[in-house]
């Protein structure tokens, strides 16, 4: 299946929620967080910030009709899956695997997607959103223990440690990435040297550690149909 190259906050007002696909902006100028249109209101609450419950783009004033229960799980697997930028056929192999590992798969499906490269990548701080993180390990400037890695869907284990080729450092875009290193909020997991641009994976993520928010169940629901 094709990749989507269309307007991706298309994409977030689709799911309802802040999927955080651009990076900086996603932050300072997101739709989602503006004025939200006949209700007069300018400063969201906190949930309100994550989370448009506007119409989906193209339709207009449409009347809500309660969701089906496939139309629930649906989109919750869709969210999930376009959180991580990875398309049906990866998402689903995820699922698979996550089925053979043993504890509840909802949360093996999660473990899997936290632990892929480009996810850890941004999670540290190399790439200001997951897409431009994929994009930054498909060129070949991050190395795994050592070694150049550019599979953006590679399975961290603890103890890796995930690190910028030195000469990349030196470029503009790395400069820049730099500059916000400090004010980067990384999670328990993972460990980064901001000396040496080194990260390290301290344990497994969980759970709790997924910033979006999800419904794991409906996604396990939706691929035990
Ligand atoms: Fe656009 Fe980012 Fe806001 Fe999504 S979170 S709507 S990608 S600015």
């Amino acid at each position: 299946m094709a990749r989507y190259t269309g307007p991706v906050c298309r994409i977030c007002r689709r799911e309802g929620v802040k999927l955080f696909l651009k990076g900086e902006r996603c932050v300072t100028k997101c739709p989602i967080d503006g004025p939200r249109s006949g209700t007069g209101e300018s400063t969201p609450s906190r949930h309100a910030a994550i989370t448009d419950k506007r119409n989906p783009p193209g339709m207009h004033r449409v009347r809500r009709r309660k969701a089906s229960e496939y139309a629930d799980q649906l989109r919750e697997k869709q969210k999930a899956r376009r959180f991580y930028g990875v398309g049906e056929r990866q998402f689903q192999r995820a699922f698979e695997e996550a089925e053979r590992m043993s504890g509840p798969t909802g949360e093996n499906l999660f473990v899997i997607m936290e632990s892929r490269l480009d996810n850890v990548v941004h999670l540290l701080g190399l790439g200001r959103s997951r897409p431009e993180a994929r994009q930054i390990v498909r060129h070949g400037h991050i190395f795994v223990n050592g070694h150049r890695t550019d599979i953006p869907s590679y399975q961290v284990k603890p103890g890796d440690t995930i690190a910028v080729k030195p000469a990349s450092r030196e470029s503009v875009r790395f400069k820049a990435l730099a500059e916000s290193f400090t004010n980067v909020r990384r999670p328990n997991w993972l460990s980064f040297d901001e000396a040496t641009w080194t990260g390290k994976v301290l344990s497994r993520p969980a759970l709790g550690d997924v910033t979006l928010p999800v419904r794991e169940q409906l996604v396990v629901e939706y691929y035990s149909r």
